[in-house]
């Protein structure tokens, strides 16, 4: 019986969880899959009130669940998923930037990053003397081989074979290792090694795009992933996962929204996809691929919220989201 966390979180995160609850219930009935979901707290609220933002029921409910979804947190977002991260081990932030048919989206955009999630340039570890200021990236042999070893599995299994490493193994000692070990990885699983350098790959994502998947370092990762979400259709669209050996906790990659938290409008489909990708990490692959056809025919039918083209409101596009699934239309 899947048990599974779920994290609201703050700003827009408690309305767009109230929305996508059904929708999780919906597609775990028409599976029939037994799934246990249990909502904790953490985030800027919580901390306010308890002085904690990542409470220790959170934390251990966290532990032991089959995975977690999380929607938002505010300023304390590094102090609720960067311990989740280190002390869970989440190695690979997984975030596939696909385009659903919605106006301010390119057509047929399919870009899946997989950063590194524990090393690189996000150690936050360096110092200053106030006139020069070092930050240390480090890049392991271990972190590398893992990552890149996920990446080549991730493709195999979602049947893509256009597989990236990026670095800028011309300037950084890191980005050496990091390619080094990708290449000996890509022979290993049965792949072509293929990489470009980082800028190289950023004018190719806006370009032509000869990647189905870019496995790279923290930062790397990070700042590309934002420039995919420009092709989706923005941040409400999309995905991601936080993903360990035993643990993941899936959360869209859109922050607290604070502009719009409140009002109704904010798009839950980046959480919902979200959720796909959690049943598909449980195995429920059809659970999955069901809830990616009902929000792809969400969007094609103009259910959608103002982000995206649309008028609707959250509750709203999640509720049409469900009834596709149960109509199976
Ligand atoms: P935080 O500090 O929590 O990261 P932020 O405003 O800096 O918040 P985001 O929350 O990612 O960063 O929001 C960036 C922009 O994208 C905002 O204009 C926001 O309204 C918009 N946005 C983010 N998520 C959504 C969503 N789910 N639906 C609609 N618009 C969104």
């Amino acid at each position: 019986m899947p048990r599974i966390v779920l994290i609201p979180g703050d700003g827009v995160g408690p309305e767009i969880m109230e929305s996508v609850i059904p929708v999780l219930e919906a597609v775990a009935d028409k599976h029939g899959i037994p799934l246990q979901m249990e909502i904790h707290e953490a985030g800027d609220e919580v901390k306010r009130r308890r002085g904690v933002a990542l409470p220790e029921e959170t934390f251990q409910a966290v532990r032991r669940a089959d995975a977690t979804l999380m929607v938002a947190v505010g300023e304390t977002a590094r102090e609720v998923i960067l311990p989740i991260r280190q002390e869970l081990d989440l190695y690979v932030n997984l975030r596939p930037a696909k385009s659903y048919p919605v106006p301010n989206a390119v057509r047929g955009f399919d870009v899946t990053i997989v950063r590194e999630n524990t090393e690189g340039l996000y150690v936050r570890s360096g110092w200053t003397n106030g006139d020069t200021a070092v930050d240390l990236r480090i890049i392991t042999k271990r972190g590398s081989e893992r990552i890149c070893r996920y990446g080549y599995r991730y493709a195999r299994e979602m049947a893509k074979d256009r597989v990236y490493a990026v670095h800028k193994a011309n300037v950084l000692l890191g980005c050496m290792l990091f390619r080094d070990v990708c290449s000996s990885v890509a022979g290993e699983e049965g792949f072509e090694f293929r990489d470009m350098y980082v800028d190289a790959a950023a004018m190719r994502l806006a370009m032509d795009r000869p990647f189905d998947v870019i496995i790279t370092t923290n930062m790397f990762g990070d700042i590309l992933a934002d420039l995919a979400a420009a092709y989706i259709g923005g941040l409400g669209m999309y995905p991601s996962g936080n993903i360990g050996d035993d643990n993941a906790v899936f959360e869209p990659v859109h922050g607290t929204a604070p502009d719009i938290a409140g009002k109704g409008v904010a798009n839950p489909m980046a959480t919902i996809l979200s959720a796909a990708m959690l049943f598909r990490w449980l195995g429920y692959r059809e659970a999955a691929d069901d809830l990616e056809r009902a929000v792809w025919r969400a969007c094609e039918l103009g259910y959608t919220t103002p982000d995206v083209g649309g008028r609707m409101r959250t509750w709203e596009v999640s509720a049409r989201v469900r009834d596709l699934l149960n109509s199976g239309e």
